[in-house]
């Protein structure tokens, strides 16, 4: 097998050639890919497996488990690339991901944006694949959808480039199937938000069993039962309230939500509701509801993520007995269980088109269809809808309909990050204080300033988390700094001098010393580390590489 000296050398991407990384023994039945077995499989029998798939566990739920296969393939021959020849920086090796993609015959892909900023910690590469194997598979075995399809590739390319940055990296496509080619797109994990993270968990939980039961708990989970409203309705009136629902404000940004809350409660108007995760948008729908003439009627909310798209068909719309195995009975829908209250509809954004459809047909007609029924029912709930999506940019890819966006977006309420408004931080930390640790002694000044300096990226979600362990740990005694989670205190703890000055190490052992706390500080972000220590990520990862 040809194999370099690692520093003496240094590879291109376009040099790489499947027939120099593979080892073919034929005397003993073996091809070798750096001592992994390889195999040489007609792509028809992995159409034939995608197929069986599909067909036992429906497509959307066959996503994440071929994305995973795709993902192990790729992150195996991330690392033996990485052993085999040695690469000038993360983006070559990156590169030679893309280009074994070639190689192997999934499809030809060309990557031709890539960008690393360390200073906002944001990882993009951009790229087409041509003639790809999986969309073949999908017009032979005529599976017609409208989204991506090409799950083992994406799968592939994310699995090798978090390899190449030591971090989880997912790769999405934007545009698949319907062109000459599709268009994909790679980031950190967390650079996709809340739906690549639970997509990349949904991922790795391959037990096909514990997924039945885990969409059945989503279900149960995804349903609100109604709210009784007369006595518990949430307050944003600055009284101390025992509702749940109550959050505490007295930034100026939250006023103005509050407002436009009550000016448009009475009216009969759709409303959409934005801001980031964990904001509150539940809490200022029900407040709505509250102030709104619907208010003894029932308030019903469903998370539209949570559910597959059967699944939310047959919630939103309910179902006739035989619409499909299982509807043993008919169920209605909670457009129509909400009678004339108002229906809640989290993360309108992550609603599949199919589904849009049928809600902007409700909206219009006030009239649902359920699902395998001949006849429609009348709607009179009122629709309240959130997001943490940019439903502009959506209807700009074609992911969201822009009548559906017309239509509940009569009346826009946008709740701000908690960060852009700081000044409600410590009045909701005693809110929850209140709530979680009744017998607390309250906060110190230095978990105070620590709180309203944090960036709290969850919002009144983590805060909330945050202050019910703090309480635990405490128990009855004041809130320190040693309660609060790591993440809050991170730039409480630099002592590696301290450490240092105990060995009187050598330079290059100081280096090492200080560089591995330096990363422990960073909670191994690398990107970070390095800008700390004033040096480039190519560097800090050769160093890192080094002390293995
Ligand atoms: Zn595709």
């Amino acid at each position: 097998m040809l194999k370099l000296i690692k520093g003496e050398f240094e590879m291109k991407p376009s040099d790489l050639s499947i027939i120099d990384v593979l080892d073919f023994k034929p005397e003993r039945g073996l091809v070798e890919l750096e001592n992994r077995r390889v195999l040489i499989f007609d792509g028809s029998i992995l159409m034939e497996l995608r197929r069986m798939i599909v067909e036992n566990i429906g497509w959307e739920e066959c996503q994440p488990v071929i994305f995973h296969y795709g993902y192990e393939v790729g992150s195996l021959d991330g690392k033996s690339l990485g052993e085999m020849y040695q690469w000038d920086t993360q983006e070559e090796w990156l590169r030679a991901g893309a280009a074994m993609l070639t190689q192997r015959g999934y499809c030809k892909t060309v990557m031709n944006h890539f960008s690393l900023n360390p200073d906002t910690d944001q990882l993009v590469f951009r790229g087409r694949w041509f003639n790809s194997y999986e969309v073949d598979s999908h017009k032979h075995l005529k599976l017609t959808d409208t989204g991506p399809v090409c799950f083992v590739i994406c799968g592939y390319l994310s699995g090798f480039a978090s390899v190449c940055f030591e971090r989880e990296v997912l790769v999405q496509e934007q545009d698949c199937f319907h062109r000459q080619h599709c268009s994909f797109e790679g980031r950190f994990v967390e650079g996709w938000g809340e739906q690549g993270i639970r997509f990349m968990e949904a991922s790795k939980d391959h037990d096909l069993q514990h997924k039945y039961l885990q969409l059945n708990k989503k279900l149960l989970a995804s349903r609100v039962k109604s709210v009784p409203q007369k006595d518990e309705a949430p307050s944003f009136d600055g009284t101390p309230h025992k509702s749940p629902e109550w959050l505490p404000y007295r930034s100026k940004s939250m006023t103005r939500v509050v407002e436009m809350a009550q000016q448009v409660a009475r009216t009969s108007a759709n409303i959409l509701i934005t801001g980031g995760t964990g904001v509150g948008k539940e809490v200022v729908a029900n407040y709505i509801h509250s102030l709104s003439l619907m208010s003894k009627s029932k308030f019903m909310a469903i998370n539209c993520t949570a559910l597959p798209l059967a699944l939310l068909e047959s919630e939103l719309f309910g179902h006739c007995k035989g619409a499909f195995t299982g509807a043993d009975r008919d169920k209605k829908g909670l457009m129509i269980e909400a009678g004339s209250g108002t229906i809640f509809l989290d993360e309108i954004g992550d609603v599949p088109l199919s589904i849009q459809v049928k809600l902007l047909r409700a909206l219009q007609e006030r009239k649902v269809r359920p699902v395998g029924c001949n006849s429609e029912v009348a709607i009179k709930a009122r629709v309240i809808a959130s997001t943490n999506r940019n439903l502009e940019d959506m209807m700009k890819e074609g992911k969201f309909r822009a009548d559906l966006y017309y239509r509940l977006n009569v009346f826009p309420i946008h709740v701000p990050q908690l960060q852009e408004r700081r000044d409600d931080i410590l009045p909701i930390a005693r809110y929850f204080l209140s709530k979680y640790a009744p017998g607390s002694k309250g906060f110190s000044p230095r978990v105070a300033y620590v709180l309203e300096n944090y960036d709290w990226p969850g919002n009144v979600r983590e805060l909330g988390n945050a202050i019910e362990r703090a309480g635990i740990l405490a128990g009855n005694k004041k809130i320190r700094i040693e309660h609060l989670p790591p993440a809050l205190t991170a730039g409480e703890e630099v002592s590696a001098l301290q450490q240092v000055k105990e060995g009187w190490p050598s330079l290059g052992e100081l280096e090492k010393k200080y560089i591995l706390s330096v990363l422990e500080y960073c909670e191994g972000k690398k990107m970070k580390a390095a800008k700390i220590l004033g040096i480039g990520s190519n560097t800090l990862w050769r160093k890192l590489k080094k002390y293995q």
